[in-house]
């Protein structure tokens, strides 16, 4: 009876497998596609000031809206795109349909340069490119958007393989007056190591250290040295991924400057973001 159940078992992991085999050689056909048929969106997530309670920045956030699959997330799709070469063009079209947006934004609400800043992904593979900052600024002057309105989020994990090549291709945009940010903080493997070389603004603590908050003494201590040693070193702190008021109540207690998360809004239209978070 055990060998039979282990046996169905067995054939079910196999069966599974070979369907998730067969979706992927489908999303692999979709993928090449997708750009040219315009199938990715952008939805945007409000970054909320601790101070004034307003929303001071916003990230973008890829999505696609695949035919037969609906809205997928990017974790369902960005590593594929990698491996098919892919997510260097998937990577600019969202830093222009983000840049865009926030022209189209501050024009219709009036906005000044420094009311509202979008943040955008950084991928491994764009930050190895030797022509980002060129990519950059082309979408930069075909936007006509100031470079003090974009912040580039890049993660530890895509820094660490040849830090001394890309720590000068960080230099030079932040020399152009684009700010950048770490995202999923504490999550790598350098963090501490590599932190003063990167010409960082702001640090976004990973939200898996937000989950781990419950008032345990134990767990909130690292929490708190991680806000702490981030203002220490004179860096802007984002919370990510609160959920709860007990969070955001500690957060904002130890000095986080932004919160993102679920507690004010998940990831939401260009629309919706307009009509909940912009007024007239
Ligand atoms: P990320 O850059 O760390 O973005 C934050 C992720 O946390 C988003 O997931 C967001 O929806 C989620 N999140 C925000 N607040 C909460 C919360 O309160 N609770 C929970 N459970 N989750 C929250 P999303 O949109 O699925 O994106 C996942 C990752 O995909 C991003 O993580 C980023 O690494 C990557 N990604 C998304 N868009 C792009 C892009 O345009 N380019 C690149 N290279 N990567 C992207
Ligand atoms: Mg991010
Ligand atoms: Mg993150
Ligand atoms: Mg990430």
């Amino acid at each position: 009876k055990a060998k039979q159940t282990g046996r169905n078992k067995v054939c079910l992991y196999n069966h599974l497998l070979h369907q998730e085999t067969q979706r992927k050689n489908l999303l692999e056909q979709d993928i090449h596609q997708a750009l040219s048929l315009n199938q990715f969106v952008v939805h945007y997530q409000p970054q909320i000031c601790t101070q004034t309670q307003k929303v001071k920045g916003v990230e973008a956030l890829v999505r696609w809206q695949h035919p037969t699959e609906g809205l997928l997330k990017p974790y369902s799709f960005l590593e594929l795109a990698e491996e098919l070469n892919l997510i260097g063009n998937i990577g600019q079209w969202v830093l222009h349909t983000a840049s865009h947006q926030l022209k189209h934004w501050q024009r219709q609400y009036h906005l000044n340069d420094d009311e509202l800043t979008m943040s955008v992904n950084l991928s491994t593979f764009q930050l190895q490119d030797i022509n980002l900052l060129n990519l950059v600024s082309d979408v930069l002057t075909s936007c006509d958007l100031s470079p003090s309105c974009l912040e580039l989020e890049i993660t530890e994990s895509s820094i660490i393989h040849s830090p001394e090549n890309i720590v000068g291709r960080l230099i030079e945009l932040t020399q152009k007056g684009i700010k950048l940010s770490l995202d999923d903080f504490g999550t790598g493997y350098s963090s501490i190591k590599h932190l003063h070389l990167f010409p960082i603004n702001s640090l976004k603590v990973d939200k898996s250290f937000i989950a781990a908050y419950e008032q345990k003494r134990s767990q909130d201590k690292v929490l708190e040295a991680m806000i702490k040693f981030a203002k220490y070193l004179g860096l802007s702190v984002i919370a990510e991924g609160v959920e709860t008021a007990e969070q955001l109540a500690f957060c904002q207690a130890q000095g986080c400057d932004l919160i993102q998360g679920y507690f004010y809004s998940k990831p939401i239209s260009a629309h919706d973001f307009e009509s909940q978070y912009l007024v007239k």
